[in-house]
């Protein structure tokens, strides 16, 4: 399938663009690699000045991206400003940090005045999902500009749009050319990018499908890669919980951009102490719901990002039920052709229905009952996956102390899960590996080059060639 924007709100097809042809393909091979060659030898300071002005252009034109991106796949209008907001503190953060972080670090070490120097590795391919579609590339791109390593994007085949205004906002920055280089490129040709001698690095976000693909892809040619992929995060409600403050972060942690993110609370494991009452309060949090025109400030709730996708969770929803699961709740059906999907609770899903430890992407919560915290903390942990999580516990330390129990990437205790520019972004077992953002994120595609310098090489009676733990004996 070519790419292409439709409005899932209206199903107009906005526009379509045809696969990169090869010699577009040679040419950005090309000059993301004379970029890589010259920005080695350059500081990074003469780079960060790109990032602040990106930061103001994507502030000054919030509303601009920010149409573009709710056009492409359907996300509240407002969700997607917060986006470019978002996009820009990231931009400014790697700006403000960048050159602290990269800082060389010294060694103490008896071979010699030894320090670690963070060097750009090389051209990067940055593969790229459709649920946050300027957040995902900012995520990527903002720290390895700072490093000076050049991007080659390949993004979401139903999110063009966004792919191309990215890349122009980048370019208005100042960006040299060959900084950000989207191509629209087919699956064979991915694989082929990743093969070039010219490429270092591949970065992906998306499904546990996408990533094991590309990530193979990556082994084989010796790459080195980060995967952030699926998850079934697990939402807790600890015994001692303030049931006021689930309530009211329960519902928008699963309906939040469509229920279409990985770090979604899609597994509602609630101890029996509060389950009646956690089950009411989220059928009227569903119910109250209001599905509509994405761009209207009243609506709650935005269609899903494809017709696809709405056929899959439906699919999803029924194999549940037709293994034994209860339809605890279904929003009241929506007048639009729009794909919607309609809100829904799904409860008694046991470890033999289909769908148990599946990821269900979309406006469906999954809710379990358990007897205490423990069963609460074993039942999150029985999972393929483990990206991310929420705890509700009466202190904030009894909450920490179960988070950090979960075999997981990131939690947050008595709080709304949140991605910030300084924060680690990732996750463990099937979610994938490598981090995102933070100082970690920073350092994921860095050639971290050990220099030693001495005056006189340190020799003894071995003759020169001496390695550090016959000296330690001598
Ligand atoms: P997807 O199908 O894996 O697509 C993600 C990207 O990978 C797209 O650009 C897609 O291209 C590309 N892709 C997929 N298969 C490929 C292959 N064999 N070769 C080359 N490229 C390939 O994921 P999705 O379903 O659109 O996105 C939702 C998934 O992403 C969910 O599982 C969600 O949890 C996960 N996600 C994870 C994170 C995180 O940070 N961990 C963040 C957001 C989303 P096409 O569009 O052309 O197919």
């Amino acid at each position: 399938m070519a790419y292409q924007t439709i409005n899932p709100y209206t199903n107009e097809l906005v526009k379509e663009y045809p696969f990169a042809t090869d010699d577009e393909i040679e040419e950005a091979l090309s000059k993301t690699y004379a970029l890589y060659k010259k920005w080695r030898n350059d500081p990074v300071s003469t780079r960060t000045p790109v990032l602040h002005k990106l930061a103001q252009i994507l502030r000054d034109e919030k509303d601009h991206f920010a149409k573009i991106m709710t056009v492409d796949m359907g996300k509240l209008y407002v969700e997607s400003q917060g986006e470019v907001l978002l996009c820009a503190d990231i931009a400014e953060y790697y700006a403000d940090h960048a050159e602290e972080f990269l800082r060389p670090r010294q060694i103490a070490s008896i071979a010699g005045d030894a320090q670690l120097e963070n060097h750009p590795l090389g051209v990067l391919l940055a593969v790229e999902p459709w649920n946050f579609p300027f957040y995902q590339i900012m995520r990527i791109f903002a720290p390895n500009f700072a490093i000076g390593d050049p991007i080659i994007l390949k993004h979401a085949a139903i999110t063009p749009g966004s792919a191309l205004a990215f890349e122009d906002a980048v370019r208005r920055a100042g960006a040299p050319d060959g900084s950000l280089v989207n191509l629209f490129l087919n699956y064979d040709q991915v694989s082929d990018v990743i093969a070039d001698k010219r490429l270092q690095g591949v970065a992906l976000t998306g499904s546990e499908r996408g990533g094991t693909s590309v990530a193979s892809e990556a082994g084989k040619n010796l790459k080195k890669s980060t995967m952030e992929l699926g998850g079934i995060d697990a939402f807790i409600v600890a015994h001692d919980a303030d049931m006021d403050a689930v309530n009211d972060i329960a519902p928008r942690a699963r309906l939040y951009n469509a229920g279409q993110v990985c770090t979604s609370s899609k597994r509602f494991i609630v101890t029996e102490n509060h389950y009646d009452e956690f089950l009411a309060e989220l059928k009227k949090s569903f119910a109250a719901v209001k599905l509509g025109d994405p761009m209207d400030p009243n609506t709650t709730l935005a269609p899903m990002n494809s017709k696809k996708a709405k056929e899959k969770l439906q699919k999803q929803v029924d194999d549940a039920v037709a293994g034994g699961a209860t339809l605890a709740f279904e929003h009241d059906p929506v007048d639009s052709d729009g794909q919607f999907f309609l809100p829904t609770i799904l409860t008694d899903i046991k470890k033999d229905n289909p769908m148990y430890g599946k990821e269900m992407f979309g406006p469906v919560a999954q809710v379990y009952k358990v007897k205490d915290d423990d069963e609460a903390v074993e039942l999150a942990n029985d999972a393929d996956y483990g990206l991310g999580g929420i705890v509700f516990a009466g202190t904030a330390e009894h909450g920490a102390e179960l988070a950090s129990r979960i075999e997981t990437g990131q939690v947050y205790v008595n709080t709304f899960f949140s991605s910030l520019p300084e924060l680690e972004f990732g996750g463990v077992k099937n979610s994938g590996y490598g981090r995102e953002l933070g100082q970690t994120g920073l350092t994921s595609f860095v050639n971290q080059e050990l220099v030693v310098k001495r005056d006189k090489p340190n020799t003894n009676e071995f003759g020169g060639l001496v390695l550090p733990f016959h000296l330690h004996e001598n």
